[in-house]
């Protein structure tokens, strides 16, 4: 699983310089969306000041390397084959004011003890994808915001406006495109540090724990540590070799959803002669903007990035069918994932057509589950928010379906973060209604808590166990 990354050449760092007929060609194919309908994109109010700024991004460095993503995606195509299985979680919105150390820590933190409780568990590689390092733009259901009488655009993420429900702060400003590749460096910086620089190290399996207050879940994290520590105590005693536990891989993802940053961080790759989006590892197209004949779903074809689609509840085989030919024309393996986002209600009914369409197929597409976004629902004071046993239910029954199926059931797309927070209900601490005023964060979608997100390891390593 972790390939040494291949050494960093100039050609990483440099376009090409002499384009040749296909090269300019699929350059130009690069600007197509332009004459696409492009759903959920800002309303600049200065097209020429977006211009300026479009065409900065377009010189600045790359934050990810082409051959890292090619990695990636080997990764991901031995998820696909039931060989490992893909960990993607992360905010619904990061926000520049929590791009900090301890947010971004604690968030890792989170992420490698899940790892570490399902490979446990399950005897599987895990692969760790953050929803981290660029996920600064959202997609709203409505575009504008009505408070006491008052109507000013939505918050649409970071990148695009301020959150505060003023004039200034709501009106979208090239500007913040630019701190968003910024905080992005800083945060994928941290995240290479801490992965690559001895934190990650699995001897460190208790550390990563430290700091959480104390919970069952915590404490079933300690045992099954202590179990690990012995093994590899073991190991080291009978000589076995450990270099490979030191470092781990940990990749960058967001929704491609500003086209105009992402055609921006977008380069043909002179190793290849081939398009890579390299503002992150991975990219998805979400479920509000994944038109087939649709600005996103055209730039996203052309990049040779791993990418992913959000499936809903209401996508037909069809449907389906017609997203995998643009956007995998070639069914290569770890390029394509699905991501299936259906409701805990609606899993067992809309996705066994759906899994029985890439299987009939033959398609080495990669399905994960997210259970987030079809469990959405006000509370009685008026929070957005999720049950824990609504999640739990949805991915049980992604896996009962590709179980009965025979597809694989590959990997868990999550809204989390390692603070102890209170936006989504239930988990073994019982987060009632009343208790989300006491530390409602989010700016945008419910994130599971540190707890909740252990617990939910524990639930899933114990269905990939069968
Ligand atoms: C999201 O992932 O935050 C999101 C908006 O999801 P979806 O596109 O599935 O609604
Ligand atoms: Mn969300």
């Amino acid at each position: 699983m972790s390939a040494p990354l291949h050494p960093i050449t100039s050609a990483d760092l440099y376009p090409t310089s002499t384009p040749d007929t296909a090269a300019a060609a699929l350059e130009a194919g690069l600007d197509v969306w332009r004459d696409l309908p492009a759903a959920q994109q800002p309303e600049w109010p200065d097209r020429a000041e977006l211009e300026a700024v479009a065409a900065e991004l377009a010189s600045v460095p790359p934050l990810v390397f082409a051959g890292e993503c090619d990695l990636l995606r080997g990764q991901l195509a031995a998820a696909a084959r039931g060989e490992a299985f893909l960990l993607q979680g992360g905010d619904c919105a990061e926000t520049f004011a929590e791009a900090t150390a301890d947010r971004i820590r604690n968030k890792i933190k989170t992420m490698l003890q899940m790892a570490v409780v399902l490979t446990y568990g399950a005897s599987m590689p895990v692969i760790k994808l953050g929803r981290m390092a660029g996920q600064y733009s959202k997609p709203r259901s409505s575009t504008q915001e009505t408070r006491q009488g008052v109507t000013l655009p939505a918050y649409r993420g970071d990148a695009i406006n301020g959150f505060p429900f003023e004039e200034a702060s709501r009106t979208p400003d090239p500007k913040r495109l630019l701190k968003a590749y910024h905080t992005s460096s800083s945060t994928l910086n941290l995240i290479r540090a801490f992965t690559k620089g001895g934190f990650a190290d699995l001897r460190q399996v208790h550390e990563w724990n430290r700091g959480f207050v104390s919970s069952p879940a915590n404490a079933r994290y300690e045992a099954m540590a202590r179990d690990i520590d012995r093994a590899m105590k073991f190991m080291i005693a009978a000589g076995g070799d450990t270099d490979a536990l030191r470092t781990v891989d940990f990749w960058s993802s967001h929704e491609g959803l500003l086209l105009d940053y992402e055609r921006a961080l977008t380069r043909i790759d002179s190793r290849t002669g081939t398009p890579y989006n390299v503002s992150a590892h991975f990219v998805w197209i979400g479920e509000r903007t994944r038109q087939l004949d649709g600005a996103h779903v055209d730039l996203m074809s052309r990049v040779r990035n791993p990418i992913g689609v959000k499936i809903g509840p209401t996508t037909t085989p069809d449907d389906l069918m017609k997203l995998v030919d643009k956007l995998d024309p070639e069914r290569e393996p770890g390029r394509l994932t699905l991501v299936s986002r259906m409701g805990a209600g609606k899993i067992r009914g809309n996705l066994p057509a759906l899994a029985e369409t890439t299987k009939k197929e033959g398609l080495p597409a990669l399905w994960i589950c997210d259970p987030m976004h079809g469990n959405t629902f006000e509370s009685a004071s008026g929070f957005k928010t999720r049950r824990f046993d609504d999640v739990m239910d949805e991915v049980r029954g992604f896996f009962e379906v590709h179980n009965a199926v025979g597809t694989v059931p590959g990997g868990l797309h999550v809204e989390l973060t390692g603070d102890d927070v209170t936006e989504c209900m239930g988990g073994a601490e019982h987060i009632d209604d009343a208790d989300l005023a006491t530390r409602y964060e989010t700016l945008c979608d419910p994130r599971l808590n540190h707890q909740q997100s252990l617990e939910m390891a524990f639930l899933v390593a114990e269905m990939l166990t069968g």
